[in-house]
């Protein structure tokens, strides 16, 4: 389309690169890109811009009219590590496990899903289907044990020489992680280590030489495997291993075992044609998967995709709150705070090479009121063309626009009123219909999914102490020792409730009362009066929020009078 082609935002400058490197590459052929995500735990929020960012440049190549596949590699057929910490249903007995394919470990307990690779993809699938991620997801346990890469394998065995030669340029540099991020902690890193071959070894070289490829144990099922000897014209391959078990195989029918990584991922790019796969930033290192992938390449005949490094993404707020509970938040998690425009915004925005925050704090109130600003500047006409590609992008695919709120309330609103009335429905219902009576919301599936995602925000996220408790019953001590100019106030707050019962009418009557008490209009700007009536409405707000919730502070005044209810606040105000 057209238009596309005129935003300067950074996904539309990918698209062109790639669209021209695959025109020279493959005429005619569907664009390729990749990602490559590992199963071998919860897959981590942090891990989705493996996925995201070729994803938008997809989806910008889609818009285009052109023909794209977008491969996600589930490296399913990955050895089990570790048994990750904090996983419900999984205890240490899954060490015995360690060693065998990710396809071959059992689920946690309780999962409907018939192994531990299977179980954690369909969280991930899940939220990328949420998020209107279009893509053809290859099991690599499928591939290898279906023979798809016989004859990769055959000829990668033949070349071992050669890739030997490359990889021992390298072997003195300490091996750098797969296609994990930059850990930020101990609770990071060990899900960071769920991408896969972070720290495999790049194939065995025992006595008998080198060898690019390690089969499982026929016995045991695990890579505990030492190849000991390899004819390239039988292709037969001998091996031990550390249980005990040893045998001889023919490789040309052999689908038990895989090509070490860094064989693995170069070898995957020539038989795939991959013009466009992006990887972590630790890639940048000498030594990298990516760097040694490039020389690898060309003994498959292919060339190394283009791809961009990106940053780190960090999350705010909920790192604390999930590691006293062991867990990292995934996709799925984020989803259920925010709603999937916002979260496909937060990449689109962002250059890869910027790193940014996902916020789980209360940084995601700011955030959605910067995202609703930008979504008004796009209706009016007023947005510049960066900002309006990269709200495009977050709105909906070349398939169209993603499911969206109908009535789209300020976030802070909504989580203010779930705040007070703890999830009550109807009550919720009767708060959201006065903030606006001139356009009440008449029914919750107006302001939905917004709504949830707020209410379980305030749930999930926000400290107790930081909720909100309305009291149950008046302050009688306080309210015994107020003055006369205190009392005064709150009378003409009381007397102006019915009159001024919407959003606007208490904001303008709770800021008005102490103008009026000081002998100004309740309608005079901030220009007409003395300084020292901020002092006088920070006070009346503070005596407000003692009476109402027992606290200096909390939600926005005239939100929590419109949640707590007239009756309620006469009397609780002593009216
Ligand atoms: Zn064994």
């Amino acid at each position: 389309m057209a238009q596309s082609t005129e935003t300067t935002d950074w996904v539309s400058r990918y698209a062109d690169e790639v669209i021209a490197e695959s025109e020279r590459r493959a005429p005619g052929k569907p664009v390729v890109v990749a990602s490559g995500l590992s199963p071998s735990g919860p897959i981590h929020l942090g891990n989705l811009r493996e996925v995201m960012t070729p994803h938008l440049v997809a989806d910008e190549i889609r818009r285009r009219g052109h023909e794209v596949r977008h491969l996600i590699s589930w490296d399913d057929y990955d050895r089990y590590r570790k048994v990750p910490a904090g996983v419900d249903g999984v205890d240490e007995s899954w060490a015995e496990h360690i060693g065998k394919p990710l396809t071959s470990v059992p689920a946690p307990k309780g999962s409907a899903f018939s192994n531990w690779a299977e179980h954690f993809k369909a969280a991930m699938t899940a939220a990328l289907a949420e998020m209107g991620v279009e893509y053809d997801g290859i099991s690599q346990t499928a591939q290898y044990t279906s023979g798809v890469y016989r004859e990769q394998i055959l000829h990668a065995m033949r070349h071992r020489g050669d890739i030997d030669a490359i990889l021992a340029q390298y072997r003195t540099k300490k091996a750098p992680a797969k296609k994990s991020q930059k850990p930020v902690d101990e609770a990071e890193l060990e899900a960071a280590e769920g991408s896969g071959a972070a720290g495999e070894d790049d194939g065995s070289a025992g006595g008998a030489g080198y060898f690019p490829y390690k089969p499982y144990c026929g016995a045991c099922g695990k890579d505990l495997t030492t190849v000991t000897a390899y004819d390239d014209d039988t292709t037969e391959l001998t091996y031990t291993c550390a249980c005990g078990h040893g045998e001889t195989v023919k490789l040309s029918e052999f689908n038990r075992g895989k090509l070490v990584w860094k064989v693995d991922w170069p070898m995957r790019w020539a038989y795939e044609g991959v013009i466009f796969e992006p990887s972590g930033v630790d890639h940048s290192s000498p030594g990298s998967s990516f760097q040694v992938g490039g020389q690898i390449v060309g003994i498959f005949d292919g060339t190394q995709p283009i791809g961009p490094m990106y940053a780190f993404v960090g999350i705010s707020g909920m790192a604390k709150m999930s590691s006293s509970k062991g867990g990292v938040p995934t996709p799925g998690d984020a989803l259920k705070i925010m709603e999937p425009q916002l979260l496909r915004w937060l990449y689109a925005r962002r250059r890869p090479n910027q790193s940014f925050k996902i916020a789980f704090d209360q940084e995601i109130q700011r955030l959605y009121d910067e995202w609703d600003r930008l979504g008004a500047k796009v209706a009016d006409g007023s947005v510049l063309p960066a900002d309006a590609a990269a709200h495009a992008r977050a709105v909906g695919t070349a398939a169209g626009e993603l499911p969206k709120t109908p009535r789209p309330l300020p976030y802070r609103t909504l989580a203010s009123v779930a705040d007070i009335t703890a999830g009550h429905d109807e009550q919720t219902r009767r708060i959201l219909s006065d903030l606006d009576p001139a356009n009440p919301v008449t029914s919750l599936d107006e302001v939905r999914p917004r709504l949830d995602r707020a209410e379980h925000w305030i749930t999930s996220q926000v400290p107790a102490d930081q909720r909100t408790v309305v009291r149950a019953e008046p302050d009688a001590e306080l309210l015994g020792s107020l003055d006369d100019a205190a009392r005064a106030s709150l009378r003409l707050l009381l007397d102006g409730l019915d009159t001024h019962w919407s959003l606007d009418g208490l904001t303008h009557l709770v800021y008005g009362v102490p103008k009026v008490q000081a002998g100004f209009s309740a309608d005079a700007t901030p220009k007409e009066l003395p300084p020292e009536i901020k002092v006088a409405q920070r006070t009346f707000f503070a005596l407000l929020y003692h009476l109402l919730v027992g606290k200096d502070t909390g939600p926005r005044l005239p939100t929590l009078l419109l949640a707590v209810g007239a009756d309620r606040v006469r009397t609780l105000l002593g009216g």
